[in-house]
């Protein structure tokens, strides 16, 4: 973890961005009583939901964070920009702080496991002092112009995301059309957002069954798996960082590989990363290390605590897996 002192502003920044989705969704639940939702918002909330969904998933995830595919500059600006509108702070920081999880899972050093508690892996983390260590994590994606300019301009896609449900709220609605707009496109939305991806940090670390031997605790939740466009199957995305599928099975459904495989085949993306049977019926049974810590091309992983504890964790994994809870 990174010894930079989180300053003033940004802790009332995030105390802000966690707190006031929660008291609008609230409010917005409460003004059902008085008004109903209209399509008009119901539609912003819908569409805003699935394309910053789709920006972290495909976006910040998959593209960005494990190179999961290599996609031409305007499908990468498309699916980043999407990304920032989520709040969830600028492309390279997730990043950093993804692979930090990757590097160290449910070990110290991991900014959100449960093992310290729920709360701290669900959100206690975000407001906890935390700060990514870009270089060290994420060093390669530095020499990336475009993702860059994304990371360094944020906030302007972060603030539009908040704008563009407001004016067309507006448009339908007046004043109090936009500010509805606002708040069930903008608020709700982002925070429906931040706690379905929360919930694979804290939820598919802690409820779910293990198909795959790992270092770590990761789950597979079929509920996390629906909301979060696939990024539910956190087993399976632990098993094969790289993979750009996370749904291991047919029924393992999962949105995000749906459209990557889509813009595969009209020839929009190429070099899309997926695991050979073989591969998989391996990993059923024993512990990759190297694969599990092949996360993203150009980053070596150091091998401190976690390889001294790896022994270790990875009898206790093979147990725990031999031992398979429900999905749910
Ligand atoms: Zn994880
Ligand atoms: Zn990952």
């Amino acid at each position: 973890m990174s010894d930079k002192p989180v300053s003033t502003s940004n802790k009332i920044v995030l105390q802000l961005v966690v707190w006031i989705p929660l008291l609008a969704t609230a409010f917005a639940i409460y003004s059902l009583w008085g008004r109903f939702i209209t399509p008009v918002d119901l539609t912003l909330l819908l569409v805003g939901y699935i394309l910053c969904a789709l920006g972290i998933t495909i976006g910040y995830h998959r593209m960005l964070t494990h190179k999961g595919f290599e996609a031409p500059g305007w499908i990468r600006g498309f699916f980043l920009i999407c990304g920032s509108m989520a709040f969830q702070g600028p492309a390279l920081n997730w990043a950093a702080t993804h692979i930090q999880h990757h590097a160290n899972s449910d070990e110290e050093g991991d900014p959100h496991s449960p093992l310290k508690s729920f709360f701290h892996a669900h959100v206690g983390w975000i407001l906890d002092d935390f700060s990514p260590d870009v270089p060290r994590y994420a060093g390669p994606l530095l020499k990336d112009k475009l993702v860059v300019f994304v990371s360094k301009t944020f906030l302007v896609w972060a603030l539009l995301s908040l704008l563009i449900p407001f004016l067309v709220g507006y448009a339908f609605g007046g004043l109090k059309g936009g500010i509805y707009g606002f708040i069930w496109g903008g608020l709700v939305r982002m925070f429906l957002n931040h706690h379905v991806t929360w919930a694979v940090n804290s939820v598919c670390h802690t409820y779910g069954g293990r198909e795959f031997v790992t270092t770590d605790q990761s789950r597979n939740n079929l509920l996390v798996g629906l909301l979060a466009m696939g990024e539910g199957w956190h087993n399976n995305h632990h098993a094969f960082p790289r993979s750009a599928n996370h749904g291991m099975h047919w029924w393992q459904i999962d949105p995000s590989a749906y459209i990557i495989g889509t813009l595969e085949k009209f020839g929009l993306i190429r070099n899309v990363v997926r695991i050979a049977p073989e591969r998989l019926a391996k990993r059923r049974l024993a512990a990759d290390v190297q694969e599990e810590r092949d996360v993203l091309p150009g980053v070596v992983l150091e091998t401190g605590t976690a390889a001294a504890l790896m022994a270790g964790t990875v009898a206790e994994a093979v147990s725990q897996a031999a031992a398979q809870q429900p999905p749910l």
